[in-house]
C-alpha cells in the first residue's frame, strides 16, 4: 500500500510518563504504517527541557508560528517533588503556559462523545466545546487584608504622571477584604478573534456571556470588544457558514447550556472558564476523553489531549505492570493535527485518514473493546471488553484497517 503523503511538517512536542510511552505507540501502530509521517521533532520531555534550559519549549512554539499546526503530548509541570525526582536545575515553567504566552491563544476544550457513555445532563446530545480567556482577571489581580477602619480608593495614573481618575471603593469602618483586578484591549481582542476564528473552522455557533449589567464598565468591554470584532470581521464569513454569534447574561447562559442539546462554542472569562470546563467535562464523563486545541488570533493551531502525564499509571508502568491507559484524546490531538494540515494543505486523503481514524476510535469502544476507565462509566447493551492499552490500541487498528 502507498503511504500517504505530507508536503508540510508537523510540529511534534514529545512530552513526558505515561503518555510519552502512548505517544510512541499510537505513531507506531497507527500513523507510521499508513502516513509518510513528516513532522519537525521536539523534545519537551522534563529531562530535555532542563538539559536546554526550557530553550526547547520555546523553540518548539515558535515553529508552532512557522508551520501553523503543532500536536503535543502532556508533559510534567514541575513542582517541589519533581525537582528531586529529576534532579532539575530550576523550576520549569508549565509548557503549556509558556506556548501560550509565545502564540496569545486560546484553549478549546471539547469532549468525545461515544454511545455507550452518556452525559449526567440527558440532553446533551452533542459536545459543547468550552473556551477559557486564561488572562488576567482574579488571576492576576492585587489583594489587600484591610485590617480596620479607613479609605480604599481606585487611582489610574498616566504615564506623564498625570492623575486621570480617583474613586472611592469603599469606606471602611470595620476589617475586611480588597482587590483589585485588570484585563487588557489587546488581550481581549485576541481572545474574541481565536474564539471567531475557531467558531468559523469548527462551523459551530459561539456563545459569550459576561456580567455586563452589573460590571458596566470591565464586564461591558468585553462584551463590546467581541460585538466589534463579530461586526468588522466575522459577520459575513458567519453568514455564509450559517453559524451564529450569541451573546448573553451569565447567568442566562448558564441555564440556557444545561437546557441545551449542546453542539456550540461556549467561550468564558477566566474565572467562568476554570469553573465550567471542569463542570462540564465532569458532566460529559471523563477527562481522558477530552480534546484541547490552543488557537491564536491569528489561526495557528497546536492540539493535545486535556489530561496530564497520568503518572499513577507510569509508576506501575515502570514497575512491569500492564497498564490500561485510554489514548483517545491523543489519537484526537494526532487526527486533529493531521486534519488541519491537510485542510491548509490541499491534501484531502490525509483528512480522510483523520476522519477514518476518529472513526475507527470510537466504532471501537461502541463494539464494546475499551480501557478500564471507560468500562466503569459503561451503558452499553453489549458487555464492556476492559483491555490494557496495547490490545486497545491494536483494536482501533483492526478498526482503520476496515476503513481503509
Ligand atoms: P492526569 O495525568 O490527568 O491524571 C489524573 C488521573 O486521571 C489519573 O491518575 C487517572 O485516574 C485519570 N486519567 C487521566 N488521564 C487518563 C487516561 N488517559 N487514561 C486513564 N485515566 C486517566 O493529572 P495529574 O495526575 O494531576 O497530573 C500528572 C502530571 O501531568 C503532572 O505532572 C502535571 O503537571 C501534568 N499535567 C500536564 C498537563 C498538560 O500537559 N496539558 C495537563 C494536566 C496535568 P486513575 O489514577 O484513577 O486511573
Ligand atoms: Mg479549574
Amino acid at each position: 500500500m502507498n503511504k500517504i503523503q505530507m508536503t508540510t511538517p508537523l510540529v511534534e512536542m514529545d512530552g513526558d510518563e505515561m503518555t510519552r510511552i502512548l505517544w510512541k505507540d499510537i505513531k507506531d501502530i497507527l500513523l507510521l504504517p499508513y502516513i509518510d509521517l513528516k513532522t519537525e521533532y521536539y523534545d519537551l520531555g522534563l529531562p530535555e527541557r532542563d538539559r536546554t534550559n526550557d530553550q526547547v519549549t520555546v523553540d518548539s512554539a515558535l515553529a508552532t508560528q512557522k508551520y501553523g499546526v503543532a500536536v503535543k503530548c502532556a508533559t510534567i509541570t514541575p513542582n517541589a517533588q519533581r525537582m528531586d525526582e529529576y534532579k532539575l536545575h530550576q523550576m520549569w515553567k508549565s509548557p503549556n503556559g509558556t506556548i501560550r504566552a509565545i502564540l496569545d491563544g486560546t484553549v478549546f476544550r471539547t469532549p468525545i462523545m461515544v454511545k455507550g457513555i452518556s452525559p449526567v445532563v440527558k440532553n446533551w446530545k452533542k459536545p459543547i466545546t468550552i473556551a477559557r480567556h486564561a488572562y488576567g482577571d482574579v488571576y492576576k489581580a492585587t489583594e489587600y487584608r484591610v485590617p480596620g477602619p479607613g479609605k480604599a480608593e481606585l487611582v489610574f495614573t498616566d504615564e506623564q504622571g498625570k492623575e486621570l481618575s480617583r474613586q472611592t471603593v469603599y469606606d471602611y469602618e470595620c476589617p475586611g477584604v480588597l482587590q483589585a483586578q485588570y484585563n487588557k484591549d489587546s488581550s481581549i481582542y485576541s481572545f474574541a478573534r481565536s474564539c471567531f476564528q475557531f467558531a468559523l473552522d469548527s462551523k459551530k455557533d459561539l456563545w459569550f456571556a459576561t456580567k455586563d449589567t452589573i460590571s458596566k464598565k470591565y464586564d461591558h468591554t468585553f462584551k463590546d470588544i467581541f460585538q466589534e470584532v463579530f461586526d468588522k470581521e466575522y459577520k459575513e464569513k458567519f453568514d455564509a457558514a450559517g453559524i451564529t454569534y450569541f451573546y448573553t447574561l451569565i447567568d442566562d447562559a448558564v441555564a440556557r447550556v444545561v437546557r441545551s442539546e449542546g453542539g456550540y462554542i461556549w467561550a468564558c472569562k477566566n474565572y467562568d472558564g476554570d469553573v465550567m470546563s471542569d463542570m462540564v467535562s465532569t458532566a460529559f464523563g471523563s477527562l481522558a476523553m477530552m480534546t484541547s486545541v490552543l488557537v491564536s488570533p491569528d489561526g495557528k493551531y497546536e492540539y493535545e489531549a486535556a489530561h496530564g502525564t497520568v503518572t499513577r499509571h507510569y509508576y506501575k508502568y515502570l514497575k512491569g505492570e500492564t497498564t490500561s491507559t485510554n489514548p483517545i484524546a491523543t489519537i484526537f490531538a494526532w487526527t486533529g493535527a493531521l486534519r488541519k494540515r491537510g485542510e491548509l494543505d490541499g491534501l484531502q486523503d490525509l483528512c480522510a485518514f483523520a476522519d477514518k481514524l476518529d472513526e475507527a476510535c470510537i466504532a471501537t469502544i461502541e463494539g464494546g473493546t475499551m480501557t478500564k476507565d471507560l468500562a466503569g462509566l459503561w451503558e452499553g447493551d453489549i458487555p464492556a471488553n476492559p483491555v490494557d492499552s496495547r490490545a486497545f490500541l491494536e483494536a482501533i487498528r483492526g478498526q482503520l484497517e476496515q476503513r481503509l
